[in-house]
């Protein structure tokens, strides 16, 4: 028979993107395997949350990763992602 299991999958606070991506293996068991699993394969905590390796930076001031500034990365990556794609668009 088919039952309906909950499970469990680690994903990122700040890009939302689930863990499964890196490690291959979509949900776990436990909320604890889920984020083991996930700092396992790169992803940082930090306080109560879970980061994806792309969403930190580390902060030279506290010794410590941080979680990227929300609104500003964001700007940031959309503009530069637009201007490459034009770019290339270009010299083809
Ligand atoms: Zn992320």
């Amino acid at each position: 028979m088919i039952q309906k299991v909950e499970m469990y999958q680690a994903v990122c606070d700040r890009c939302g993107r689930p863990c499964a991506e890196i490690s291959g293996i979509v949900a776990w068991k436990t909320p604890e395997f889920a984020r083991i699993a996930a700092l396992e394969s790169g992803w940082i905590s930090i306080n109560s949350g879970l980061y994806c390796p792309d969403c930190v930076e580390y902060d030279e001031e506290t010794d410590s990763y941080k979680p990227k500034d929300k609104i500003r990365n964001e700007q940031i990556g959309h503009t530069e992602s637009l201007a490459g794609k034009e770019r290339g668009k270009v010299q083809e």
